[in-house]
């Protein structure tokens, strides 16, 4: 049987060594503090907010959560990130993507100050990335690596091969993998013969957000296989398909009318890999885990620092 790579053991270590350095912020003067904006009433954003925030609470995080009107306009967005870039007390700010189509996303994580950037999504921050410089690593390709060295998976030396290329998780995943010393591949949606390809990883990442698209002819005997999607099935046909009709899997589906689905075939994976992530319960669990990591790393620094990235 292959590894699981289990992200609510890690985000709960990751949790735990968090808290003394919470402590120490707080025995200098202040807790760490994270402001989170949702704007509207999205709901699958309220859900990842209400998350946010509760994480927060567990540790001893000041958060505040701001939430303007469906009808805001880029220029009061924009006037509201610009009094928290200024709010000493505020280590963090995160604007809960999506935003509604009237507001001008890349104006406003632009605004952002790149010191309080807690996403990684900054300009600045992604070309520190690049460059290998400390700042705010954008959270889901975080966690990534925290899964893999947490588990004991060697990256140097390796032959990564990433599927997808997105700013939030694609390209930094891949740049990560590279900083960690391994051969890295990218793979898209015009890669021709991507399942050639991707049975050349040993450590295989999935970010795609297409449900089971990764069958045993993706896989590497033996490779270490990550499952970033989460793709909501609402099509029991689909569901029955994915889950090879699992009795356990679809009395979940029929009591929810829906399931949570990675880009990994779920039978395949456990057949053909040597450890692999779940889904739910692999990746999922330390993006918010790397929040709290960029929110009290930015603490540290400004607090020590102030002014300083
Ligand atoms: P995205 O922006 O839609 O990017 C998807 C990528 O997959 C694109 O680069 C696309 O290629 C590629 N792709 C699509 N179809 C393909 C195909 N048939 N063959 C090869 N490549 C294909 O998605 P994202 O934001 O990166 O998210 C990816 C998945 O991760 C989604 O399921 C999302 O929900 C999930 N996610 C999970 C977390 C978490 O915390 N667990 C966080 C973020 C995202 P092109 O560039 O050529 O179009």
């Amino acid at each position: 049987m292959p590894r699981i790579l289990d992200g609510n053991r890690v985000r709960d270590d990751i949790k735990n060594e968090l808290k003394p350095r919470v402590d120490a912020l707080i025995q200098k003067g202040r807790p760490p503090g994270l402001a989170v904006v949702l704007v509207g009433s999205h709901p699958a954003s309220a859900i990842y907010v209400r998350n946010k925030i509760k994480t927060c609470h567990d540790l001893g995080i000041r958060s505040e959560s701001i939430t303007p009107p469906d009808n805001i306009t880029t220029a009061e967005l924009l006037a509201l990130v610009e009094e928290l870039n200024q709010r000493e007390e505020i280590d963090g700010i995160l604007v809960q993507l999506p935003l509604p189509p009237q507001v001008d996303a890349k104006r406003i994580l632009l605004a952002v100050s790149p010191e309080k950037d807690v996403d990684g999504f900054h300009p600045f921050n992604v070309g520190a990335l690049v460059a290998g410089l400390p700042a705010p690593r954008a959270c889901t390709p975080a966690g990534i690596i925290e899964l893999l060295k947490r588990n004991g998976i060697g990256i140097a030396g390796k032959r990564a091969v990433v599927v997808g290329r997105s700013d939030i998780v694609g390209k930094p995943a891949a740049m990560l993998l590279l900083h960690e010393h391994a051969t890295v591949t990218i793979c898209h949606s015009k890669t021709p013969d991507l399942p050639a390809v991707c049975r050349e990883g040993d450590i295989l990442v999935a970010a795609i957000g297409r449900a089971g698209m990764i069958t045993g002819d993706f896989i590497k005997p033996g490779a270490a296989v990550v499952d970033v999607g989460t793709n909501h099935i609402d099509n029991r046909e689909q569901a029955a398909r994915i889950f090879r009709n699992s009795a356990e899997k679809m009395a979940a589906f029929d009591k929810k009318g829906s399931v949570l689905v990675g880009d990994v075939d779920p039978f395949d994976v456990v057949e053909r890999a040597g450890a692999y992530s779940p889904v739910p319960g692999g990746v999922g669990p330390l993006t918010i885990a790397m929040l709290m990591v960029n929110t009290v790393s930015s603490a540290e620094r400004r607090m020590t620092v102030p002014g300083i990235c």
